[in-house]
């Protein structure tokens, strides 16, 4: 991918990964809504299943559908290689699960999506890892939480539910350090936004269930490697550096170089984790992407001029888009996301958790849902959804107390938006 000549961001989303079907001419990526691949004979088949030639066994693996979804989405990213997987909570499990074992950590922002935040605080504890969370515009306390078994750092470009913008470069260099990739989950900004490889990161992790697909119609996940880390420059990840018993000692790191972590997600994590994309979640990410750009455009415009409005209305206490000059983030916007600070952030409502509960009630145009990254406006109260299993004081420290809701603008027309807001806060705080 790194030898192709340089296209436009705008080319690449409609064009990478794809190419005319051979047998048909289809100019548009067929769904190969197949299951298995016919050998071309013994020979062949058995190349496949020792890795010595590329090719399609059987739809766990690969899949022609999803193989364009993954050359798109890793050429947008500036990655070595990617491998699509069943939804952004697969995608998390597919990078860690080269990296972990028992015993082994993670250090994790603390301001995650909240289904990660339960991920790695509970579930992977069945696997015997962990996940210790600090604030990551602390280096100091980022530092001092690692120690000799973390594996990664992992850390949102633009976090929930607040917009908050990571120093990416920052954390890349620690991890350096340490000896360990970051891994950083792009869904929020989108390699329009932001390309955390050029900015260090090993690892991009998506939930293409959001603004790369877009339109609010399949769940699906991506793993992205630059192919730049040196998995045998410490003996911390022995499942790409050591002999692999199940490919007759195969060592991933010697034989596939920069495609030796997309290699072992397909030949390893898809084939004995299964989480599989399909076919048709494929088709539907794969053409959202081809307006990825021209949404993101509209979706920071629409952001910028409702947070301005919002900042503006003494109804609201405070707006915490990135965005604004009054952000404490707004010096990252032009080095992290130089193309805008996405369309994510929090309001606090004047009248608090009574307030916050009408206002969501008497909206018209933004659904209340707990989903984000549509083309659709969404918004919902934390503490009385997501967040309402936490005492108050937790419910403030994630930032979401009882005056917060949270909103992601979508692509509609920016004066509707506002009018429907101002209608309902006027509800609202009456
Ligand atoms: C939605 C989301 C996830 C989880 O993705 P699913 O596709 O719902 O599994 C992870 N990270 C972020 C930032 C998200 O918005």
């Amino acid at each position: 991918m790194t030898d192709q000549p340089k296209l436009g961001f705008d080319t690449l989303q409609v064009h990478a990964g794809a190419r005319p079907d051979p047998a048909t001419g289809a100019r548009q990526v067929p769904i190969y809504q197949t299951t298995a691949y016919v050998f071309r004979d013994a020979d062949h088949a058995a190349a496949l299943f020792n890795l010595q030639e590329v090719g399609y066994i059987y739809s766990r693996l690969t899949n022609p559908t999803v193989a364009a979804l993954q050359e798109r989405i890793a050429t947008l990213e500036g990655g070595a290689g990617g491998v699509c997987c069943s939804s952004g909570h697969a995608a998390q499990i597919m990078a860690l699960f080269p990296l972990m074992g028992p015993g082994k950590n993670i250090v994790a922002s603390s301001r995650l999506y909240g289904g990660t935040i339960t991920q790695f605080s509970q579930t992977i504890k069945r696997f015997g890892w962990s996940a210790t969370f600090v604030d990551i515009d602390d280096p100091k306390a980022v530092e001092a939480a690692i120690n000799d078994d973390t594996r990664a750092i992992f850390c949102e470009t633009i976090a929930n539910p607040g917009g908050h913008i990571a120093d990416i470069d920052g954390l890349a260099a620690i991890a350096d350090k340490a000896g360990i990739p970051l891994i950083v989950d792009n869904t929020t900004a989108t390699p329009y936004l932001c390309r955390p490889i050029e900015h260090g990161a090993t690892l991009v992790v998506h939930s293409t269930t959001k603004y790369l697909t877009g339109n609010g119609t399949v769940t699906g996940g991506c793993v992205v490697d630059s192919g730049k880390f040196d998995w045998k420059a410490n003996d911390k990840f022995p499942s790409l550096s050591q002999p692999e018993p199940a490919y007759h000692g195969m060592v991933f790191a010697d034989a596939l170089g920069p495609m030796a972590f997309t290699f072992h997600g397909i030949a390893i994590g898809l084939r004995d984790l299964g989480m599989t994309m399909n076919p048709q979640a494929a088709h539907y990410t794969l053409m959202g992407i081809e307006t990825l750009s021209l949404r993101m455009e509209r979706h920071v415009q629409n952001a910028m001029k409702i947070a301005t409005w919002l900042e503006n209305d003494p109804r609201v206490d405070y707006v915490t888009y990135a965005g604004l000059e009054s952000s404490p983030y707004s010096k990252l916007v032009p080095k992290i996301c130089p193309n805008g600070a996405g369309a994510l952030f929090t309001i606090a409502v004047k009248g608090g958790y009574d307030a916050c509960v009408k206002l969501v009630d008497n909206l018209d145009i933004f659904s209340h849902v707990a989903n984000l990254g549509d083309t659709r406006s969404l918004i919902i109260h934390p503490a009385s959804t997501t967040h309402r299993q936490l005492a108050e004081a937790q419910q403030v420290a994630a930032g979401a107390g009882p005056n917060i809701v949270r909103l992601s603008i979508g692509i509609e027309t920016a004066e509707d938006l506002i009018a429907d807001l101002d209608q309902a806060l006027a509800k609202a705080t009456a």
